[in-house]
């Protein structure tokens, strides 16, 4: 929030909104409710010379939702059972061993980088997959919204709230990847002012190798590897 009494109305905070949700209204600056997506930079980022700035009281139901997703300093959230946006099995796989050799971990990043998205249209991206029958990650902070977890039709309430980014998160098999691939051709279709970002999760073969890359180049598509590391300090379970 900004205290209007307070605020000189200099702008030098307009650049901190990573959506661009502050905006000058004739002497003073002001947060477009509906843009906000409650990520907290604005206040954390100290960039006002007289404090006007000030952090909201705990925020009601289902407004919630958008710090959960937006705020890394968010406490742990009783409102979607986890941290974050996402899960964060796709980065220490070596403490879970979710994804195993012989199956695909998929994840589309909806709302990255720094433009944020309604849960409204986070649906129309999940619902081609969910036409494939896939099981939305049961742990995935995204899936708790979720009214139909099979259809991906979300909580009506929650809807029109508002995040920076998050994840829609499932495994496949190998074998299905292209018709999840023809999926994702659908979900950009219904969404064409979204910006979403996807990645393919792969644990490496022995010999080092990156499993599936060449049949996702054979479907047209350009992969820009990452990995991360095993330091051997996690725990996989035995079957990982
Ligand atoms: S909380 Fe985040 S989204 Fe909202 S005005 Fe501040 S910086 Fe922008
Ligand atoms: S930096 Fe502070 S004083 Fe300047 S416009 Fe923003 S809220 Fe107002």
């Amino acid at each position: 929030m900004i205290d209007k009494e307070l605020c000189i109305g200099c702008g030098d905070c307009l650049p901190v909104c990573p959506v661009g949700a502050i905006r000058l209204e004739a002497e003073y600056a002001e947060i477009d409710e509906e843009m906000c997506v409650e990520c907290g930079v604005c206040y954390r980022a100290k960039r006002c010379t007289v404090e006007a700035f000030k952090q909201a009281p705990d925020l009601p139901w289902p407004r919630i939702v958008r710090r959960v997703f937006s705020d890394p300093n968010a406490a742990h959230s009783t409102t979607t059972g986890g941290w974050g946006r996402g899960t964060a099995e796709m980065k220490s796989n070596d403490v879970t061993g979710r994804y195993k050799r012989g199956t695909i971990g998929i994840a589309v990043e909806v709302g990255r980088p720094g433009v944020g998205e309604t849960i409204r249209n986070i649906e129309k991206i999940a619902a081609p997959f969910a036409r494939l029958g896939v099981e939305f990650e049961p742990l995935n902070p995204l899936t708790s919204l979720m009214e139909d977890t099979k259809k991906a039709i979300f909580k009506e309430d929650v809807k029109n709230e508002r995040v920076l980014s998050a994840i829609i998160e499932f495994l496949i098999e190998p074998s299905r990847l292209e018709e999840v691939m023809e999926a994702l051709e659908e979900s950009s279709a219904a969404a064409t002012e979204t910006v979403f970002s996807v990645s393919m999760i792969n644990r490496l073969d022995p010999d080092g190798s990156i499993p599936n890359m060449e049949a996702l180049k054979k479907l047209g598509y350009r992969a820009s590897p990452n990995a991360k590391i095993n330091l051997g300090l996690g725990r996989p379970k035995a079957d990982a």
